[in-house]
């Protein structure tokens, strides 16, 4: 089943350019000695792990996408090998609606008669409803000017004038592209586009051609809608007598799923998950997306195993489905959880992307120092694990933002405190970056992102394990660790504040 367009602009990412970060908090680390483990993780056994991955999409379509053979097959194998360490991994079953669009266009009827082109000048957006749509367009409360602060159909009272059976026409800012397209069609609209705001915020595109998602809720909107570019947004705002006309088609599909969970022994009350995503895109074999976390946290459950000493506290190793549909399996895991349950969990660690070839090496900002959204309590302790640990080693870092594009995501939106690692997507790299970790400026950090070639050659296995080390590390010392992570404070704290995204696709 062919999946929606490249488009996705996956989970994570965002890599801001602020100044590399080697600040020690203090008590950010119990002191656990992570040696031998670190020595036994290897890049030649996370090679092996990389290579069966790469196999496994060889033979099954060229991908490892949730909801297909390839899936099925990465998912047996991750299994064999845990079963092979001592581990008794499980399945956890879950299915979702999938959108998949079967139909996209756009059009300037009149005056000046242009078909825009399908992701590169308007993007359908998940959850749109179907519809074949040419109408005049209404621009509803947009802001091109100053700083271009936009709460455009946010409120009911911005469509007070606005001519039933027009296209709204509205701008990205304040509510959830949802609650305009909603207001929208309630008050009459036919069809809704949203074009980006237009101001600067670091670290965010917010000029660029606008991926949006209207989930949630996983069901169609009433109307089409369509998201562009703050410019071409700009230009339909200021054209006279503009009439557009969209296009959407799609239908939806349950995918049905699993997540991979195998426990170690150790204090259940104070369970440690460290989680990677075993889905693909579909658009290729997802070798550095996520091959390099699955193999990093697989190759740290086995060696944990190997070298024989039982944690103290229970590390759940959570290999998750459907995180590039929208963090799927990670937050049907969370919703699984009774309030007892999830006070037992002390913390979440996330490896998404750690083999980056043009990378920098990303820690998740938990105490929200450097983009204001701190995770729960406990996340800034997990936070100065690593970066205790890569200040250790003389590796430098940068800090990257709790936005909701990964993983971590349903763990710090229940209280519970979270943390990881990641080496970049399709953001392009700073002069400043390439001046601290080499690579190539201006070249994205992963250029094959999301694309047919994120192969096996698309992986730097040298940060690879040395992320895999810092995996190693922080796995082995929150799985020593006496103390709650998270203080006194359980469940307490908050870290969606500021949330953006719905794994790949942006929200609001
Ligand atoms: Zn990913």
């Amino acid at each position: 089943m062919q999946r929606k367009h490249i488009r996705r602009v996956c989970a994570i990412g965002i890599g801001a350019a602020l100044a590399v970060s080697f600040s020690v908090p203090a008590l950010a680390d119990n002191g656990t000695d992570t040696t031998a483990l670190r020595d036994a993780v290897t890049a030649e056994g996370l090679l092996e792990h990389l290579e069966a991955l790469q196999a496994v999409a060889d033979a099954n379509d060229g991908n490892r996408a949730a909801g297909t053979s390839g899936y099925e097959a990465s998912a047996e194998y991750v299994e064999a090998q845990l079963r092979a360490a001592g581990y008794d991994p499980v399945r956890q079953y879950f299915e979702y609606q999938q959108y998949v669009e079967s139909a996209a266009g756009l059009e300037q009827v009149s005056p000046n008669p242009i078909v825009y082109v399908d992701q590169e000048d308007f993007d359908i957006m998940e959850f749109s409803g179907s519809g074949d749509v040419t109408a005049p367009v209404t621009a509803v409360d947009v802001n091109l000017a100053g700083d271009r602060a936009s709460t455009s159909g946010c409120e009911a009272a911005d469509f007070a004038t606005f001519p039933a059976g027009n296209i709204a026409l509205m701008q990205r800012g304040t509510c959830s592209f949802r609650q305009k397209v909603d207001n929208a069609a309630a008050a009459g609209a036919s069809g809704a586009i949203v074009f980006n705001q237009g101001n600067d915020v670091p670290g965010d595109d917010r000029f660029g051609l606008l991926f949006g998602t209207l989930n949630p809720p996983a069901e169609f909107a009433d109307i089409p809608a369509a998201g562009t570019s703050f410019e071409l947004g700009a230009e339909f705002a200021t054209t006279e007598g503009l009439v557009l006309r969209i296009l959407a088609e799609a239908t939806l599909e349950t995918v049905e799923t699993f997540n991979v969970l195998a426990d170690t022994a150790g204090r259940t009350d104070r369970t440690v998950v460290v989680g990677a995503h075993l889905d693909s895109v579909a658009e290729g074999p997802g070798i550095n997306d996520n091959g390099s976390g699955t193999a990093a946290i697989l190759e740290t459950a086995i060696q944990i195993a190997e070298l024989g000493d039982d944690p103290r506290n229970r590390i759940r190793f959570a290999f998750w489905g459907g995180e590039e549909d929208g963090l799927q399996g990670s937050s049907y895991y969370v919703s699984q959880l009774t309030k007892r349950e999830i006070k037992d969990h002390a913390l979440n660690l996330n490896f998404d992307m750690l083999g980056s070839t043009n990378f920098v090496r990303f820690v998740y900002d938990g105490d929200g120092n450097a983009f204001g959204t701190a995770g729960p309590n406990g996340s800034s302790r997990i936070e100065a694990v690593f970066l205790d640990y890569f200040a250790s080693q003389g590796l430098a870092t940068e800090p990257t933002a709790f936005d909701g594009r990964s993983d971590y995501f349903a763990f710090i939106n229940n209280g519970i405190p979270a943390g990881g690692l990641f080496t970049g997507a399709e953001d392009p790299k700073t002069a400043e970056q390439a001046a601290v970790f080499g690579g190539t400026a201006g070249e994205a950090l992963d250029p094959c992102y999301h694309q047919e070639c994120d192969t096996i050659e698309n992986v730097d296995l040298t940060v690879l394990e040395q992320m895999a080390d810092a995996v190693a590390h922080s796995v082995w010392t929150f799985a020593e660790t006496t103390s709650a992570v998270n203080g006194t404070a359980r469940g307490g704290g908050n870290g969606v504040a500021n949330q953006e995204f719905m794994g790949s696709n942006l929200l609001k």
